[in-house]
């Protein structure tokens, strides 16, 4: 069967792991690139050897020639750039966050199905192999029934230095990585009905906040905590790894620092290494989010060819983006927030 041709939309900071994902991916290659920016047009071109290059979105869709696009560009560009797409009838992936408000983003769910394409949201920490790994665990039983659970990434880590913009926006860590825990927390204990959430900003330099709590209340009595930080200074620096506690009826898992993952019940203890392999492209500590990088890919080329809903759909991002919504308002309002409130 012939390979997808892909079109990469945002030749910036996080781009370049797409594009080697892309490069390694069964099934797909990228024909087309285009960025505004001349120069970052150029760098990614020249380093993956790509002739089709464009400087405004318009020329790319008028040449046409590919069969879906990957859109790498900050969040303000994702609807119009999704929408665009949609009127073009070509299948879609975007990158987080879907969109700057709960309307946009049921405004691009609802463009792309009328159309008829279909439309990923590249939420890939749901895909990075230690979280797999526990979600293997509790489907093995051995925990039991699950009631309680932690996703924290804490950190110190220096995010500004490769994406100064994030320092500049009113919303900072839930709306960047607090929808990665987020996300996690769903795909792990399930829907959530409610949030409570606290903020804080403890970098002076910053707009947003760079510390939210959030509990979560979800279908089936499960309580989970999700915590995230960059103003967290450690002894051994985590960045980017997120840490996972799930209590069940008969038993624990803890996925900690370093890639540990211990499960324990009544037959005993057992700690297994989860750690990500370093891809032939990658760099630690960043191999964990760039090995889910090819892992989201190769199932989006996988779901296309089957014309099966991708595991992020926009239409099952919505849920995501929804406590994203409802921790921000949650925080403002020093309350507990029913999903039903933003969705
Ligand atoms: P960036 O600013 O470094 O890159 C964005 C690029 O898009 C720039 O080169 C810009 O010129 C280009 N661009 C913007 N609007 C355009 C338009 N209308 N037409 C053509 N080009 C346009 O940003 P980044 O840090 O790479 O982030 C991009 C996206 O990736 C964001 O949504 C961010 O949240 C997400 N991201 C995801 C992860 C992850 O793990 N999933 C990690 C980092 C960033």
């Amino acid at each position: 069967m012939a390979d997808l041709k892909g079109a990469l939309i945002g030749c910036g900071f996080f781009a370049v792991n797409q594009m080697h994902g892309w490069r390694d991916a069964e099934g797909a290659r990228i024909v087309s690139i285009c960025d505004r920016d001349p120069e970052r047009l150029r760098a990614v071109g020249d380093e993956f050897g790509i002739t089709r290059r464009y400087l405004s979105v318009d020329d790319l869709f008028a040449d046409g020639g590919f069969d879906f696009v990957d859109i790498a560009t900050t969040v303000g560009s994702h609807r119009s750039l999704v929408e665009l797409a949609a009127r073009h009838g070509i299948a879609t992936i975007c990158q987080k966050p879907i969109a700057p408000t709960m309307e946009d983003a049921e405004a691009m769910v609802e463009a792309c199905a009328k159309a008829g394409v279909p439309f990923m949201v590249h939420e890939n920490f749901r895909w990075q192999s230690p979280i797999r790994a526990v979600k293997a665990a509790i489907d093995s039983g051995t925990v039991g029934e699950v009631f309680w659970g932690r996703v924290s990434f804490r950190s110190g880590y220096d995010v500004f230095s490769g994406q100064p913009y994030l320092a500049t926006g009113k919303r900072f860590i839930i709306e960047d990585l607090g929808i990665h825990a987020l996300d996690v927390a769903r795909y792990i204990f399930g829907d959530a009905t409610a949030v409570t959430a606290r903020t804080r900003r403890v970098n002076p330099a910053i707009a947003g906040e760079d510390v939210a709590t959030m509990l979560l209340d979800h279908e089936g009595a499960i309580t989970s905590i999700v915590d995230c930080s960059y103003a967290t200074r450690l002894p051994i620096e985590p960045f980017p790894e997120t840490l996972i506690e799930v209590d069940g009826s008969k038993g624990t898992l803890r996925l900690s620092q370093g890639y540990h993952l211990t499960m324990h019940s009544k037959d005993g203890t057992k700690v297994t290494n989860v750690e990500p392999p370093v891809l032939s492209w990658a760099a630690p500590p960043w191999h964990n989010i760039q090995e889910s990088v090819s892992r989201i890919q190769q199932h989006w080329v996988e779901a296309l060819r089957a014309g099966r809903e991708p595991d992020t759909s926009g239409l099952d991002n919505l849920e995501t983006f929804a406590l994203v919504e409802a921790s921000y308002l949650s925080a403002a309002e020093g309350r507990t927030v029913s999903l039903a409130e933003v969705i």
